[in-house]
């Protein structure tokens, strides 16, 4: 079995376009993946020799007003139960949020390896970018740019030490 990594943040973090870096596709491999759901996008990376599935969860954001958090929660605990290690994306550029913070509740519960990965950080000192977000006492964070593709093989090499 392939490790499954999955991409874990509230809505604009990047999640998409770390996918789309980690996958190089815009189209989820779902054929050969029997018993996973199909709400969710699954596509194949590599980093090296070694294979891994990335599931972005961009189809739990929020459709309607009503039931956005429980609807959250039910995408996002799907593709954490199917995961072997978390990718839990946050935003640089915009600092820490409440969301952030009930997200990382979340996560904790779930007893799953976790990597919290400061997105956007392009351009940015790691001291400053990072700073905002131990207080999530997830550890030292990660610093990437999923647009510009820093850091991001070295987070894929980890995150599959820790799968
Ligand atoms: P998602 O909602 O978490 O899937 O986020 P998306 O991947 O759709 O990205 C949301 C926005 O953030 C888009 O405008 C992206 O172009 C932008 N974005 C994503 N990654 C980066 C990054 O590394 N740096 C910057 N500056 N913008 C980014
Ligand atoms: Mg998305």
């Amino acid at each position: 079995m392939k490790p499954v990594i999955a991409l874990i943040g509230r809505p604009n973090v990047g999640k998409s376009t770390l996918f789309n870096r980690l996958t190089r596709t815009r189209d989820a491999l779902v054929a050969d993946l029997p018993g996973l759901t199909r709400d969710r996008h699954y596509g194949e990376g590599r980093v090296g020799e070694r294979p891994f599935l990335a599931i972005d969860t961009g189809g739990f954001e929020p459709v309607a007003k009503e039931g956005i958090m429980h609807e959250m929660a039910k995408q996002t605990k799907q593709a954490v139960a199917e995961a072997d290690v978390i990718i839990f994306l946050v935003d640089g550029r915009q600092g820490l949020t409440p969301h952030d913070k009930t997200i990382t509740d979340f996560l904790r519960k779930s007893g799953r390896s976790v990597m919290l990965v400061v997105n956007k950080a392009e351009g940015m000192r790691y001291t400053s970018v990072a700073a905002d977000f131990y207080e999530l006492g997830l550890g030292d964070p990660y610093v990437i740019s999923s647009a510009h593709g820093d850091g991001v093989n070295d987070l894929v090499e980890e995150a599959l030490n820790i799968a």
